[in-house]
């Protein structure tokens, strides 16, 4: 199957062809029309492209959220917040913050507080600033 872009610019080359043919003729309505076409296959070009771009962009988010929610379902809930069951090469094993996981389906590491805050929580996410007392 051709792609639709690549069976567009031959209808535009087709129609570029037809122009530049009927040059010499005198009946202005047909270069009129001709000129139209080439308008109206030129925009459509442009319209599949972004749509193309667009769509691209779309199934690369889908497959990223995909990933993000196969991640977030081998996570594991102890002491409070979530971690990794088994320690995976280049990635944190945890603690990771359990309100960014529900509410965002995102897996946020927490930032350790000094000890004197200790009162307040052990752990804080960096990115809902939610606290949590990790034991
Ligand atoms: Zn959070």
């Amino acid at each position: 199957m051709t792609e639709p872009l690549s069976g567009l610019a031959t209808v535009l080359e087709i129609v570029t062809k037809l122009r530049s043919a009927t040059k010499n003729i005198r009946d202005a309505e047909l270069k009129g029309l001709i000129a139209d076409l080439h308008l109206a296959v030129a925009d459509l070009k442009l319209e599949l492209a972004e749509s193309r771009d667009e769509s691209r962009m779309l199934r690369d988010q889908l497959r990223a959220s995909q990933e993000m929610g196969r991640q977030l379902e081998g996570l594991e809930m102890r002491q409070g917040v979530l971690w990794r069951p088994e320690p995976t090469p280049g990635q944190s094993a945890g603690p990771f913050c359990t309100r960014c996981a529900e509410t965002e389906k995102k897996i946020v590491p927490l930032m350790e507080m000094p000890s004197v805050m200790d009162i307040l929580g052990t752990h804080k996410c960096g990115d809902c600033e939610q606290l949590f007392k990790v034991k």
